[in-house]
């Protein structure tokens, strides 16, 4: 039988509810193939209301005792989710029987994925969105994932860094693993209109003419917000100084400072859109007390999460990645470049396959938030070359990064693990 990938009857499986990377990332998968899947959550949330509002078919299957066991989470917890888990696996296993493949998007979906091989026998794809590295996991998850990966028919990253990562762990660098670079919809990014722009900027409270810096990344300490605002506070002295030294005038107010070109005042703003999604409430707490230790409350403003990325972008003068481990691959460097804005990005992991440093972008290093500010300094006193590096930036995401390419990709690894796949794992209608 032969089946070519959009054909073929998908049971997407993802642990979170949330709108993370990964989630977003499935979406348009599951999309292309809503008409004979079905996605399984383990955890209900707003990507649940996503899915069906895409009309994508999903089924809830929340336990307790599977949720507790975190990302470094202890062997303890792992035994005590033994029953819980095997419920699990049954349950998914008995929703399996109706499609020709099981495509886990998760680590707790991998583990589950790969565990209904105890019930039935469908091919496992695994698109892996993760950077296996001790930076990121705990020892306990390391040597699942490395006993597991061998069962997996078909592997999917989402960049070289990725791959990298999962090559050290399993130790195999000859096994098959495609390279998915996710891909982003340039249209809504397109689309953005500069009313959107004013009211986003008043409901924060931002002036219309500061200069607005934006970080778009859920609240989490490696994804480094707290570097912004060093950084951030470094260019406000650093500027001060630079006026200080003056022969002439000069503008004495920290945090304003004169264009090169224009002469033009704008004060600095920094907009942090995202929220804690995965517990770490005590990292965004850490964030307010070091924004009032640094004084920099009326400057620092928190969005929460937002739905519309593409328009919050659009609001911004800049968009920087701050991340401190390295990045698996790095939507938001994407979607700043497709909303037209200069990025300043943290050199790690997938973004280095995204950003051309000096070309398309700007690259620091992870945690320097002095580089960071004298990034942030370059962009603020020429607005030339960061609207050249903006244009640069937004050609390539559209030229490398389109949802198209992605897609195909992705079709393409499921359907060599479903051709590649024994007759017998295989859904036959009336059959099973
Ligand atoms: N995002 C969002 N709303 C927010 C903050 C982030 O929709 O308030 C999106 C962002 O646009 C991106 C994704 O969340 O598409 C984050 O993906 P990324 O690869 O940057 O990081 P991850 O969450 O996978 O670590």
């Amino acid at each position: 039988m032969t089946m070519t990938g959009s054909e073929a009857r998908i049971l997407f499986v993802d642990q979170s509810g949330e709108l993370g990377g990964a989630e977003l990332a499935l979406l348009p998968i599951a999309v292309r193939y809503r008409e004979r899947c079905a996605v399984v959550l383990l955890q209900d949330g707003p990507f649940r209301e996503r899915l069906e509002a895409a009309g994508v078919t999903v089924h809830l299957l929340v336990n307790a005792g599977v949720s507790k066991v975190r990302k470094t989470g202890a062997a303890l917890a792992a035994l005590r989710a033994i029953g819980p888990v095997l419920s699990q696996v049954r349950a998914l296993a008995k929703l399996a029987r109706d499609y020709d493949a099981i495509f886990v998007n998760t680590q707790k979906a991998f583990v589950l994925g790969t565990m209904t091989r105890l019930f039935i026998r469908r091919p496992v794809i695994w698109f892996l969105h993760d950077i296996m590295s001790r930076e990121h996991f705990g020892g306990l998850q390391r040597r699942i994932v490395r006993t597991l990966a061998p069962f997996a028919d078909a592997t999917i990253v989402n960049s070289k860094a990725a791959a990298d990562a999962l090559a050290e762990l399993t130790g195999r660098r000859d096994r098959v693993v495609d390279i998915a670079y996710n891909g982003i919809d340039p249209a809504p990014f397109d689309l953005t209109v500069n009313t959107q722009h004013r009211a986003i900027r008043a409901a924060l409270g931002v002036p219309t003419d500061a200069w607005c810096v934006g970080l778009f990344s859920r609240l989490a300490h490696w994804k480094g917000q707290h570097v912004l605002i060093d950084a951030v506070a470094q260019l406000l002295v650093d500027e001060h100084d630079a006026f200080e030294r003056r022969p002439v005038g000069g503008v004495r107010d920290r945090g304003h400072a004169p264009s090169a070109r224009s002469g033009r005042v704008s004060e600095i703003h920094v907009v942090l859109v995202g929220a804690p999604l995965f517990g770490e409430d005590e990292y965004a707490a850490r964030l307010h007390e070091q924004i009032a230790r640094l004084g920099l409350e009326p400057r620092i403003h928190f969005a929460g999460f937002q739905n519309d990325v593409a328009a919050w972008m659009a609001a911004m003068d800049v968009v920087v990645h701050t991340s401190i481990a390295p990045e698996p691959f790095g939507r938001v460097v994407v979607e700043g470049m497709l909303a037209g804005k200069p990025i300043i990005a943290a050199r790690a992991g997938g973004v280095m396959e995204i950003v051309d440093d000096g070309q398309t972008g700007l690259l620091t290093g992870p945690g320097d938030a002095r580089a960071l500010a004298s990034a942030l300094g370059v962009l603020r006193r020429d607005p030339d070359y960061a609207t050249s590096l903006a244009n640069a930036g937004r050609d390539m995401a559209r030229r490398r990064f389109s949802e198209a390419a992605y897609i195909e990709r992705v079709e393409a690894a499921l359907a060599r693990a479903i051709e590649h796949a024994p007759a017998r794992e295989r859904a036959v209608p009336g059959r099973v």
